[in-house]
């Protein structure tokens, strides 16, 4: 008999919290990963993200191969996998680590199913985050919902424990040994490799350290660019809040509301359904003008910090999160389209895209999330750019015919958007 360990968002090989159970028990180990098409036939042939997975596949093969072993990768539903892994080793335990999307929760029991239903079974672990669905909730037993007192709690919750890590490396020779694979390739599987240089996993103390100073500004690199490693568990949570506790308590907060989403997600089964978190939101009638969103898509809005900031992600699949706060705001305030129609663009071009924070961010931006900002406060695109990127750094970068005649006028006028946006906004919610 073996034991599986199967990587999702978890892609590597130290302090994993599956691949440690997995190794720790006595049958030999199989890693493998599954190209997933239920997920991969949404995604245009050139999507950056899965030439990041790729490369880190190939690496994690290097690092098997020099210890006997093989990651097997497969493309395919996981159904049709573990349908043609049952018949192909003689399977005890598979081991995985806890996703808490919906797609994730009913892919999961249904690999269970069909595990148990051949004498085998699924263990599933807590490896993405600190503290996950209801070991952070208030005295009474009922999930928090506004993030100051939750990250009160969560503090207090801490104590070393959660935060160290798992030492599989102490029992990688209970890998199994056989000749390692090679993966399918990219083309094989309907993508194509796409040039760019990914975000490097080295954090940097200063960085850090400077961070409560220079994170609010999207002129300098004053954030750790870190996103897609903690999306793909390139990186351990529990080694970057270990640093983060020890350097800086701003950037631990931020980590911080990285739970916070995933612990609303795991809570509210009507957020992963898509629905707002406030549902008296879904009672605003949208003006959802295709014609204005494809201009916010394509950064020619007439508002030059929008414009950047949807410029940089279309470039770069990064935004800045000062940028994110304020393009997010404009679509859904200045031209009152639905908050849902800005996820799924972010969804389809973030590099560090997560269900669980890009919902958080955008249901705070429409007002109709947790601990959201209050409706009728309208960022004002000016003032943002005066109080953030006052030299034009940003701006001159992704906005270079500024200066020029090129330049769009504004779709909109800031004042009437704003007034339009309070009366839509609040006919709906004064009386709710
Ligand atoms: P840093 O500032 O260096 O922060 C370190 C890490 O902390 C981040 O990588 C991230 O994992 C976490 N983090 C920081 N801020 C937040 C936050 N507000 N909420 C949750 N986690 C946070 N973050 C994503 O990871 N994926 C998304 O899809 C996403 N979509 C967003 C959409 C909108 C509309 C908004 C307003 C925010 C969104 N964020 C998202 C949160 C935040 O903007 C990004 O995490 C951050 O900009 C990533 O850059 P960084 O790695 O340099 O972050």
């Amino acid at each position: 008999k073996v034991n599986i360990a199967w990587f999702r968002r978890d892609l590597r090989l130290t302090d994993n919290a599956a691949l440690y159970h997995a190794l720790k028990s006595s049958r030999p180990v199989v890693p493998i990963f599954v190209f997933d098409t239920n997920i991969l036939n949404e995604l245009p042939a050139a999507d950056k993200r899965i030439t990041f997975i790729y490369d880190v596949l190939e690496e994690m093969q290097e690092q098997l191969k020099a210890l006997g072993s093989s990651l097997e990768v497969y493309h395919g539903t996981p159904e049709e996998v573990f349908t043609a892994l049952l018949k192909k080793y003689d399977i005890g335990h598979v081991f995985t680590n806890h996703d808490y999307e919906q797609y994730a929760i009913d892919r999961d029991e249904a690999i269970g199913i069909l595990l148990k239903q051949h004498g085998a079974a699924l263990h599933t672990y807590k490896d993405q985050v600190i503290f996950e669905r209801n070991e952070v909730v208030k005295d009474d037993g009922t999930p928090y919902t506004v993030f100051t007192p939750y990250s009160r709690k969560w503090k207090s919750a801490l104590t070393p424990f959660y935060l160290s890590s798992y030492p599989a490396k102490k029992y990688y020779d209970n890998f199994y040994q056989q000749k390692a694979y090679a993966l399918p390739t990219l083309k094989s599987m309907g993508f194509e490799r796409v040039d760019i240089d990914f975000p490097g996993k080295q954090v940097k103390s200063a960085l850090i350290e400077h961070y409560k100073d220079t994170r609010d500004f999207p002129g300098i690199k004053g954030t750790s660019h870190l996103g897609i490693h903690l999306r793909f568990g390139t990186i351990s949570i529990r080694q970057l809040a270990r640093k983060a506790q020890e350097k800086s308590e701003v950037f631990l907060n931020e980590l911080i509301w990285r739970d916070f989403y995933h612990m609303i997600l795991a809570q509210f089964a009507h957020v992963r359904a898509g629905e707002s978190f406030r549902q008296d939101y879904d009672r605003i009638p949208w003006r959802n003008n295709e014609k204005e969103f494809e201009k916010w898509c394509a950064g020619q809005t007439g508002y030059p910090i929008v414009d950047a900031g949807m410029r940089e992600l279309n470039t770069t699949g990064f935004m800045h999160n000062r940028v994110r706060m304020i393009t997010a705001s404009f679509l859904t305030k200045h031209l009152l389209i639905d908050w849902r129609w800005g996820e799924a663009y972010f969804a389809e071009k973030l590099l560090d895209y997560d269900y669980a924070a890009n919902n958080g961010g955008w249901q705070w931006a429409a007002g109709c999330g947790c601990d959201a900002a209050p409706y009728f406060r309208v960022f004002s695109p000016a003032r943002q750019t005066e109080k953030f990127d006052k030299e034009l750094t940003y701006i001159k970068k992704w906005v270079p015919e500024l200066e020029g005649f090129e330049y769009p006028a504004p779709m909109v006028v800031h004042e009437d958007a704003r007034k339009r946006a309070l009366a839509t906004y609040g006919k709906v919610l004064k009386k709710g």
